[in-house]
């Protein structure tokens, strides 16, 4: 049955090369969505093994945080910005769950899934996910959930609705505006809870920082969060 799966795969691969979708090249047997080249170059950080890392740095006095990491850093040319533009803007979704499922087995063998009851992604602006028809981060946290077997859930916690005026505002404004960014819709889910929040990208951290702030608020025990990536100056 395996070897019909094969061949069939081969034939459809004729007519429909499968390309990778960071490079174009044809993607050989056993390879998905991005090919092995590509995966290589991507810089990967070890955050998930080591505690008290700079990314759980940046949140120390901003939030409760139990343990942070990123696959890779978020930079001007850097191959992970490319392939999270592809995942946000050009509808190629798959990009999000392939990184999700490997970093997902990456978190696991480092034992820092062990623990984690539940996988929560960050929402997007209602109006953005309208628009885009889809959240990256769900993308991203179905991976990880497909790699470790640990239940994401996107109906937890709900971003509200800005206006207009409220992205005009200055940097002080805003992070005033980003604490009450968040509403967690079903407490009961998250209470004595450890939750992993996802994200693509961690810039500053206020979202993830209003983000646990309002799972803490809402009874969750312990948060700890996972993103693609996270800005260079977070990680040095
Ligand atoms: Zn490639």
């Amino acid at each position: 049955m395996s070897r019909f799966i094969d061949i069939s795969d081969d034939f459809i691969s004729l007519f429909f090369p499968r390309l990778c979708m960071s490079c174009g090249a044809h993607l050989v047997r056993g390879e998905r969505v991005i090919c092995t080249g590509c995966l290589l170059t991507i810089a990967r950080t070890d955050f998930h093994t080591r505690r008290g890392n700079t990314l759980e740095q940046a949140f120390w006095g901003r939030c409760n945080v139990e343990r942070a990491a990123a696959f890779s850093v978020y930079n001007r040319g850097s191959r992970i910005r490319t392939l999270i533009h592809e995942l946000k803007y050009k509808g190629k979704k798959e990009i999000g769950t392939m990184l999700g499922d490997l970093y997902g087995r990456i978190l696991s063998d480092g034992g820092f899934i062990e623990g984690i009851d539940m996988i929560v992604p960050v929402p997007l602006h209602p109006a953005r996910q309208r628009e885009r028809g889809y959240n990256q981060s769900d993308c991203i946290a179905s991976g990880i959930s497909a790699a470790t077997g640990v239940p994401a859930r996107n109906d937890i916690i709900r971003r509200i609705e800005m206006t207009g005026s409220q992205t005009k505002h200055s940097r002080y404004d805003r992070w005033e505006n980003v604490k009450g960014l968040f509403v967690v819709s079903r407490p009961g889910a998250v209470t004595g809870k450890h939750l992993l929040v996802v994200d693509d990208v961690v810039t500053t951290g206020s979202t993830m920082e209003a983000c646990v702030n309002a799972l803490h608020e809402a009874g969750a025990v312990r948060v700890s969060i996972v993103a693609l990536a996270a800005a260079q100056k977070l990680t040095l």
